[in-house]
């Protein structure tokens, strides 16, 4: 990856690094007291409750310098980390990124990646305020870590649903999948014939899905403006069924998908039609779609009715009925994760 123009990490050392790559994060949060700097951050929550969730990022399993701009995989290691504090109904407002790195890494590179961070950082008003540094003997490593706060009263846990609760998901789901499919089929493509061009316009939207993921903030403030409580929520990263799966048994319920109403954005569709993939399973069995899938009380259904980003798609049953996908044409099945298989 090193070209003239680029810096070698041991010309700057550790600690240079360390600052070249943090100097631009500006602390916005009231919470946060002491950032970057120190043997440790300082942190003050007013909200009471401080909620910490951390993920990782490994090079070769969750992400491929073939095809990952390095900007977007600094900006989706922030989005994607902070989507877990949005699913417990929290606002999520420090982060600390630990990284390994190879030599084979320029300076220029992990600023790159930082920037990204540095974009969602300020996008979601979310301060970077510690971290670690080391070497790694194989690829990079990117683990992030996010603190949040919360009213414990408003906290929403995956365990709260009941039956007849109403089951309702954010956006659209599938389209990280399918645009992971399309970077995977050119890199393929470009592995035999390197002259190639990649034709990528049409999928544009599949593509910003799976390599520059939101996080849904607006959601976490959509339900203070619509004064909605969700009883049980949890995010969408490893696949529809995988999640409904956790919140029926974390909640004792069984559950009623129904196929028909599953969100698909037309161009999900239409790619999985094309690519001969059953658009439904990319929904139920894809990942990184980074929605939010939650319960609410049936006396609340009237307020999401209409809304452009809910979409009532089943409802929680007795749990000695299981997790049933009501298919459209009428058939029951038992659903079943499949999710990521990272091992
Ligand atoms: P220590 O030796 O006490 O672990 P470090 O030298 O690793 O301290 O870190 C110095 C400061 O820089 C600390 O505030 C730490 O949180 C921060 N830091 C180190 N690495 C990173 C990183 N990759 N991203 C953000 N902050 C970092
Ligand atoms: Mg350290």
């Amino acid at each position: 990856m090193s070209t003239e123009n680029e810096t070698e990490i041991n010309e700057l050392g550790e600690f240079g690094l360390i600052d070249v790559l943090t100097n631009n994060f500006p602390l916005i949060n009231e919470s946060s007291i002491e950032g970057v700097g120190d043997d440790a951050a300082i942190i003050q929550h007013v909200e009471g409750t401080t909620v910490v969730s951390t993920d990782m990022y490994v090079e070769g399993v969750h992400f491929d310098f073939m095809y990952t701009p390095l900007l977007h995989l600094g900006y989706k290691c922030i989005t994607g980390s902070i989507s877990d504090i949005y699913a417990m109904n929290a606002r999520p407002e420090q982060v600390l990124v630990s990284i390994a790195l190879t030599s084979k890494f320029t300076v220029e590179t992990i600023k790159e990646i930082y920037k990204g961070m540095e974009t969602a950082c300020l996008n979601y008003g979310v301060d970077l305020v510690g971290g670690d540094t080391t070497t790694s003997k194989a690829g990079m490593v990117i683990s992030v870590t996010v603190l949040g706060s919360a009213y414990q009263e408003d906290l929403v846990l995956r365990s709260g649903a009941k039956v007849n609760d109403v089951l309702v998901v954010t956006g659209d789901l599938g389209a990280a999948y399918l645009g992971l499919q399309i970077l995977e089929r050119e890199k393929r493509v470009y592995l035999a014939e390197p002259n190639m061009q990649p034709e990528l316009k049409q999928f544009e939207y599949l593509l910003k899905r799976q390599l520059r993921p939101e996080a849904r903030k607006d959601i976490y403030e959509g339900f203070r403006a619509l004064d909605i409580h969700p009883t049980a929520m949890i995010d969408i990263s490893d696949g529809l069924s995988s999640e409904i799966l956790h919140l029926c048994k974390k909640s004792n319920v069984g559950c009623e998908l129904l196929e028909a109403n599953i969100p698909l954005d037309p161009i999900t569709y239409n790619t999985a039609i094309g690519l001969g993939i059953d658009p439904t399973l990319c929904a139920l069995s894809g990942g990184e779609d980074y929605e939010l899938l939650f319960t609410i009380h049936p006396s609340d259904a009237e307020k999401i009715k209409n809304h452009p980003d809910f979409t009532i798609i089943g409802f929680m049953t007795e749990p000695e009925n299981k997790a049933i996908l009501v298919t459209k044409s009428g058939n029951r099945y038992p659903l079943q994760a499949q999710g990521w298989k990272h091992f």
